[in-house]
């Protein structure tokens, strides 16, 4: 990983995505909202950018890229990502994929650690398919070495030549979560 953790936390990626609604917005409350998370702490974050949908149809999306040093576990890290969708309005309708969203949150990468079970893989299975992941990424990280060897800014240059529209839009907004 591009940065040692300290004792007892690895690094934890995570994109964030949204189509729904005021995406910008949504995008700032979630960084606040990820920075309250227990035994977390905020490393570095990508700027906010803008996408077009992969496989599917509807607006465009708002993307970013968090890094944090994570001291809970990989499950309850994601089962927090989870709380974090549904308390911005997320709905998960049944058997429809891709389907447009208030807020999505993806656990790219844990550390090292590799998880193949119902609720989470790891590392994400289709992160290095995706502009909207890796160019953000690739902004913090770019030296970062995917689980398949190639280089995230190899990648990310790769997937925008091959067709996937991505725009820098400028700095993901901290706002607030305090009233
Ligand atoms: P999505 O609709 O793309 O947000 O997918 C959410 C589903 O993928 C949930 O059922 C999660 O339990 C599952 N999942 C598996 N691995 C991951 C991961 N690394 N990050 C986020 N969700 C995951």
């Amino acid at each position: 990983m591009a940065r040692k953790a300290p004792p007892g936390t690895e690094v934890a990626l995570i994109g964030l995505g949204a189509n729904l609604g005021d995406g910008a917005k949504t995008l700032g409350t979630a960084l606040a909202a990820l920075q309250t998370l227990p035994a977390c702490h905020l490393i570095e974050a990508s700027s906010l950018y803008r996408s077009a949908p992969v496989d599917a149809a509807g607006p465009d999306y708002w993307n970013a890229v968090v890094a944090m040093h994570c001291g809970l576990t990989p499950e309850a890290l994601l089962a927090r990502l989870q709380r974090l969708e549904h308390e911005h309005g997320r709905e998960r309708l049944q058997g429809v994929h891709n389907a447009p969203r208030t807020l999505d949150l993806d656990l790219l990468l844990f550390g090292s650690r590799r998880a193949h079970d119902e609720r989470l893989v790891l590392p994400h299975p289709r992160m290095h398919l995706r502009a909207f992941v890796l160019v953000p990424l690739a902004e913090i990280w770019p030296h970062l070495v995917l689980p398949d060897g190639e280089s995230v800014a190899h990648a990310a240059r790769r997937l925008q030549q091959a067709g996937q529209q991505i725009q820098r839009v400028g700095p993901l907004a901290f706002i607030s979560t305090r009233s």
